[in-house]
């Protein structure tokens, strides 16, 4: 029985041709639920392409409102949405874009009491925040929940993309910062390019894509960044913290 309607071989035709992709991955990610954490410029570049690309339940989560400062590098905004709720706004881009899909929309930040209950059952999050305390927090929830992360960040020139799989042995988020360290580069301080974001943004979706269609599984553990300037990344593994109270425990069942 064919797994795909004529209107899907249709809409996916040139993703079905690449020759890693077949039918079997298509309703992989139909049947996927992935989580996006923050509509700025990361989320921005996500959500269109986990929408486009058929996966088939989407929880876009943002607290923010559209601002004029928002939309020269999140394109899913325009001057017309200015003062509405991203997830709003970005829920009905994604439901134009693609009737097909399931896509809920949550216009609150993720914080401590709702944390679990907005990831829980996710195939892969997508942590596209822009703050060190929302990702302390969706570090920690993604371990407790056993759900892969997929994390991004940008700022000034710069950008970083985290994989992490809390079933694997290497460092998660919190073995990398402390999350008594003040706060790593944000786009407020530092400023940000649009294409550096979008990149990122771009980068997580296509490695979320890899994860939910099983066509290669991600280097979970590696800690990637780009440079916008020579537009070259380099890899580095996260090493675990002894003792961590994320991962620790959850490592050391492994070792
Ligand atoms: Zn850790």
């Amino acid at each position: 029985m064919p797994v795909l309607t004529r209107d899907d071989y249709n809409r996916y035709s040139r993703q079905l041709l690449v020759a890693e992709m077949d039918e079997h991955k298509q309703q992989a990610l139909r049947l996927a639920d992935a989580v996006i954490v923050g509509l700025g410029g990361l989320g921005c570049a996500v959500a269109p392409y986990l929408a486009g690309a058929g996966v088939g339940r989407l929880r876009l989560i943002d607290g923010d409102e559209v601002e004029l400062s928002n939309l020269p590098r999140q394109p899913l905004y325009g001057e017309r949405d200015l003062g509405e709720a991203k997830a709003r706004v970005a829920s009905l881009r994604l439901r134009d874009m693609n009737r097909t899909l399931s896509v809920q929309c949550y216009a609150t930040r993720v914080v401590e009491s709702n944390a679990e209950s907005l990831l829980q059952g996710a195939s892969v999050v997508l942590d596209c925040t822009d703050n060190m305390a929302s990702r302390q927090l969706i570090n920690r929830v993604c371990y407790q929940l056993g759900v892969p992360l997929i994390s991004g960040a940008a700022s000034g020139m710069q950008g970083q993309l985290l994989m992490l799989h809390p079933d694997q042995t290497h460092g998660c988020y919190r073995c990398l910062y402390a999350p008594e360290q003040s706060e790593p580069n944000t786009c407020l301080a530092q400023g940000i390019l649009g294409p550096v974001v979008g990149i990122v943004g771009t980068a997580q979706a296509l490695q979320a894509l890899l994860f939910m269609t099983s066509m290669a599984p991600p280097n979970w553990g590696e800690l990637r960044l780009f440079d916008g300037l020579s537009g070259q990344w380099q890899a580095l593994k996260v090493p675990s913290l002894k003792g961590c109270p994320v991962c620790g425990e959850r490592n050391a069942d492994y070792s």
